[in-house]
């Protein structure tokens, strides 16, 4: 029995799970953000009963739904979507509501302004993410210029000094030598 290649389908591959990801995404962050209001009308005195009410059990189950299904599927979940959710847990992690959100420097005495760090704690299980937002990004390798021993004229981006003013030192150093 010879194999029968199903026709391509036009569009994004595994459209469907993608919208079955967005509709997870969208429904746990719906339900967080109604059981941490509800949370937050309540009584403040009722704390015991109030932690167990912040985090909502099917926002939880949805979460983890929509890990499994990125993984099974091997989707790359966009990186808004991995930021904003809990590894630990499978919390939906809203600043304020279900996360505290501090931003960290621990280079000494906070002098050096590339080592912010910005940390997103999860209060429902203390779990941290963390990302740095101080410094410049790194590019890629395929978009970094090589500069090779042969080749001086090459200047990378970064490099404020003028070629021209370079020259003009090379050739003094050359006089003065000569
Ligand atoms: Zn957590």
């Amino acid at each position: 029995m010879s194999k029968v290649k199903p026709p391509k389908s036009k569009g994004i591959p595994s459209k469907h799970l993608h919208a079955r990801t967005t509709f997870l995404y969208q429904a746990a962050t719906y339900l967080t953000l109604q059981t941490a209001s509800n949370q937050a009308v309540d009584d403040p005195l009722a704390d015991d009963q109030a932690s167990s009410q912040t985090r909502s059990p099917v926002a939880i189950r949805l979460c983890s739904d929509l890990q499994q299904v990125s993984r099974k599927a091997q989707l790359r979940l966009s990186v808004h979507l991995k930021r904003t959710m809990c590894k630990r847990c499978n919390t939906v992690l809203v600043p304020g509501r279900t996360a505290t959100q501090i931003v960290e420097n621990l280079s000494k005495g906070g002098k050096k302004p590339w080592a912010d760090v910005l940390v997103l704690k999860c209060t429902t299980c203390g779990g941290k993410k963390k990302f740095p937002v101080g410094a410049t990004k790194q590019p890629k390798k395929k978009d970094r210029i090589v500069v090779t021993e042969d080749d001086t004229s090459t200047t990378s981006p970064g490099d404020l000094q003028e070629p021209d003013s370079a020259v003009q030192t090379s050739t003094e150093i050359d006089s003065n030598t000569g």
